[in-house]
């Protein structure tokens, strides 16, 4: 297996720069996923790395060689696509087997590794079968089988899942993950599903504007986000954002349209290297926040604007002055639209961003990944 490294990678279609300026290494044997919005660059980066584009500037090493301009034939790679790329008109594993025969595989060789690989994939009752005779989720296996055959020094993923229905995504991304594991094989994946990248990531490097937003561990991603792009786009229901600037003597938060939040005890901290009176971004997430039908003290009155049960949970809209915050609850939690509750906002776990430069003021002291 190999490390991958790309260094200071542009690559403009016209006027428009796809990639700018992109600085990432993927250590041997990690599970790195390219993460973004459509045209935040992702594949093109990842067709750098095959060989597919050829950079306008910068260098792709692969276990520290550079291969910027080597064919992808020549990069010892693996991809993986969307669109399942296996011969119709060859059974499963006569598919399985092409990779060895293209580089001239003795015929034992190729009949043990076929027959490995169908194993671990679960295809073996499947290898005397055409494709024209597979439902999706099989015809993914075996394409998935073709690139580990090989075993190649990277595999190079790009949405393999996204034709696939829910539950068949669901069960395939653990068996990618699992399978990953178990070869230790060097993995790029490219999704613009946040629920793929947080469950089968050892990195997540979140793209956009042809830009690394943050490369990090999922838990940091999710829990200590860069900037405001990366805190929007990570979570479902989306990270709450209210407007507001903090007081200067550093007890108030002074929300748009001047509700003051009095400065939690455990928040000083967080907050401590955050400029006073200049313009803020207060960003909560919807499980941070706790919703009581009584009036403790530090909890606030707001109204229940809209009620959404969705089986495991209840996201529950309240309004608190001109804002509405989601708020995550347990799904035995009763409220009805009107109703007058309390919350409490969990500032210690909130985060404050520049609203200038979006980037987030909240993370010192976070552990380092
Ligand atoms: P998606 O998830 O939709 O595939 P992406 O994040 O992978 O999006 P890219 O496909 O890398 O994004 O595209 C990045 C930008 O480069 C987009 O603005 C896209 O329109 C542009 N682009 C990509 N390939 C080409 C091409 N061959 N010619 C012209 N523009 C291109």
């Amino acid at each position: 297996m190999a490390s991958v490294e790309v260094r200071n990678l542009v690559k403009r279609f016209d006027q428009n720069i796809a990639v700018n300026r992109v600085n990432l290494l993927v250590p041997d044997g990690t599970f790195q996923v390219f993460l973004g919005p459509s045209g935040c660059g992702k594949t093109t980066t990842l067709r750098c790395i095959a060989g597919l584009e050829l950079p306008d500037e910068g260098q792709i090493f692969i276990n520290g060689q550079d291969v910027t301009k080597w064919p992808p034939s020549a990069r010892d790679i693996a991809m993986v696509f969307q669109q399942y790329a296996i011969y119709p008109h060859m059974t499963v594993g006569e598919n399985l087997a092409f990779p060895l025969k293209a580089v001239r595989t003795p015929r034992e060789v190729i009949r043990e590794r076929v027959q490995e690989t169908a194993r671990k994939l679960h295809i073996e009752r499947l290898l005397d079968r055409k494709p024209g005779k597979l439902s999706g989720g099989e015809m993914q296996r075996v394409a998935i089988g073709r690139a580990i055959v090989r075993r190649p020094k990277v595999f190079l993923m790009d949405e393999p899942l996204s034709n696939l229905d829910a539950k068949l995504r669901t069960e395939m991304r653990a068996e990618i993950k699992r399978l990953q594991t178990d070869l230790g094989a060097t993995t790029i994946y490219v999704t613009h599903d946040q629920l793929e990248a947080m469950s089968m990531a050892d990195r997540i490097a979140v793209m956009y504007g042809g830009i690394i937003q943050q490369n990090d561990t999922p838990a940091n991603v999710y829990n200590h986000p860069a900037n405001l792009f990366v805190a929007g786009f990570i979570g479902s229901p989306a990270m709450n954002f209210v407007p507001c600037s903090l007081s200067e003597d550093r007890k108030a938060l002074i929300l748009k349209g001047g509700i003051a939040l009095g400065v939690q005890a455990e928040a000083r901290l967080r907050f401590r290297e955050v400029p006073t009176q200049r313009p803020l971004i207060l960003g909560v997430r919807p499980e941070d926040i706790l919703l009581r039908s009584d009036a403790p003290p530090d909890f606030e009155p707001v109204e229940v604007y809209l009620v959404e049960p969705l089986g495991a949970e209840t996201i529950v809209d309240v309004s608190f002055g001109p804002h509405i915050f989601k708020v995550r609850v347990g799904p035995t939690f009763q409220a009805q639209i009107g109703q007058r509750l309390h919350m409490r906002i969990e500032q210690c776990r909130a985060h404050l961003f520049d609203a200038e430069t979006t980037l987030c003021l909240t993370n010192s002291g976070r552990l380092e990944s």
